[in-house]
């Protein structure tokens, strides 16, 4: 049997907000980002593995004030990350003030500076990725930039589903005040972002804890419930042409109200939807939320209701006590689904999991064949999908383009979510004078698929 090591200590991090309002909505943004990538916060410098000190450098006060903060946290911790006004600040001597006063910290930013307080904090507390547990892909911890960021709606979980032990570690759902996420929402929108992905262990339950209770936002109630969030955060997005993606989501009856948005195209038509299997007795075994509904009569309805709609899923493969049967009608669950992009695991048995229990474990090699096939099949599928797309144009956000894209790029359209699917590979665009920029989007025509990927040139 394969033992999984335990999952490692979770890196905390104390954090100082001063100054004004601006500087909150920079704590905030770089709160949020900790947040979503998995960091917790400390409430003491000692209890902190390092602290962010967000300063201000307004009046000499206010200058005073950071400047004895930073002394206190190095003090106490040793290990400071300063950013804000303070931090762009020149010193006596033409250097850098923070620096000339405290030269023993990390590393200093100007305001606004979200990405480069992240890249500090990367390099001096990497967060160990943990498959089993975190939401962001281990990519996405080293390399998220300005133009995408996760927004974590609700911690913790009500499901028990036999193979997770994110409940025991993170406890039951809590679904975080629609107001704030709300805040962070627009604050990331204003901050540049083009692309907010949604994230939680079940986005579907949102709300549920709080028996969907009516909360406050912009001076208007609004209630705490997933059609209310995905409606608001549509209206958000819209001035700044940005897009919203949501993951994990389960196929409740409550989704159908949430598709006739994505088909107007308030949100985007891609739905992340962890089924795991499709065979109902696995199901059951892996008390999966949702386990009875009839999903593929559902995506079926979706689909007709939104014909652009494109469906992320992961799988397992090799689940304790999986009959070949049961495995078969998986794959012709895949086929027949046509899941656009898909993921699949060998059933990995997670120190803690009622599952390693309830019935006998697969020998490794049949869980990895298994895997193997299931992907086989899934690509077959995925790049049928793919193919129908040539001949379209697309909207792209560009995600790289060195030389302004004139030899070309890469980006993604509504159908990829950064770091799990494929990309968009841009061609050299047809005119001369059009040029591509990291973080903006362009229109382009696919001319062929490759892999996982499109080809297409930006018109
Ligand atoms: S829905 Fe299931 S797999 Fe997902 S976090 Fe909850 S218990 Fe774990």
């Amino acid at each position: 049997m394969t033992v999984v090591d335990p999952p490692t200590k979770i890196p905390k991090i104390g954090f100082v907000s001063l100054g004004c309002p601006k500087a909150l909505t920079d704590s905030e943004l770089i709160l949020t980002q900790l947040s979503a990538e998995g960091y917790q916060t400390a409430k003491t410098f000692e209890g902190a593995d390092l602290v962010i000190v967000n300063t201000c450098g307004f009046i000499d006060d206010a200058v005073k004030e950071s400047l004895d903060t930073i002394g206190e946290a190095l003090a106490d911790n040793g290990r400071v990350i300063v950013t804000g006004c303070l931090g762009a600040k020149a010193g006596a001597d033409g250097g850098n003030l923070v620096r000339q006063m405290h030269p023993s910290v990390l590393a200093v930013t100007g305001p606004h500076a979200t990405q480069e307080v992240m890249d500090a904090v990367h390099a001096n507390l990497p967060k160990p990725h943990d498959p089993f547990v975190d939401l962001v892909p281990a990519q996405g911890i080293k390399l998220t930039p300005k133009h995408y960021a996760y927004l974590k709606i609700s911690e913790g979980c009500n499901h028990r589903c036999t193979f997770c032990i994110i409940p025991s570690m993170r406890g039951d759902l809590v679904s975080r005040p629609i107001g704030d996420v709300l805040n962070e929402a627009r604050a990331l929108f204003e901050g540049g972002v083009k692309e907010l992905l949604v994230i939680s262990q079940d986005t579907s339950a949102y709300g549920v804890d709080v028996k969907y209770r009516t909360g406050f936002w912009n001076g208007k109630p609004v209630r705490t419930r997933m059609l209310e969030l995905v409606q608001a955060l549509g209206d958000l997005a819209e001035p700044f042409g940005a897009w919203v993606r949501l993951h994990y989501v389960y196929p409740y009856p409550s989704v159908d109200e949430i598709i006739p948005l994505m088909a107007a195209g308030r949100v985007l038509p891609y739905l992340d939807v962890p089924f795991q299997h499709s065979h109902p007795d696995v199901l059951r075994r892996m008390k999966r939320p949702a386990s009875g509904e009839k999903n593929l009569e559902r995506l079926q309805r979706w689909r007709e209701a939104c014909p652009e709609l494109v469906i992320r899923s992961t799988f397992i493969a090799g689940f304790p006590g999986e009959t070949e049967k049961e495995f078969s009608h998986l794959l012709d669950f895949v086929r027949e689904a046509q899941i656009d992009r898909a993921g699949c695991f060998a059933y990995s048995p997670v120190e803690g999991a009622i599952a390693n229990g309830i019935a006998p474990m697969l020998p490794a090699e049949l869980r990895e064949e298994r895997r193997a096939r299931f992907m086989e099949v899934a690509e077959q599928v995925s790049a049928a999908r793919l193919r129908r797309r040539i001949g379209a144009t697309m909207q792209v956000l560009v995600d790289s383009a060195p030389a302004l894209g004139r030899k070309g790029g890469v980006g993604r359209s509504y159908a990829d979510a950064p770091e799990i699917d494929g990309s968009v590979q841009l061609l050299p665009p047809e005119k001369i004078s059009k040029t591509l920029k990291v973080g903006e989007f362009t229109r382009a025509r696919i001319v062929g698929a490759q892999g996982h990927d499109l080809v297409a040139v930006p018109v």
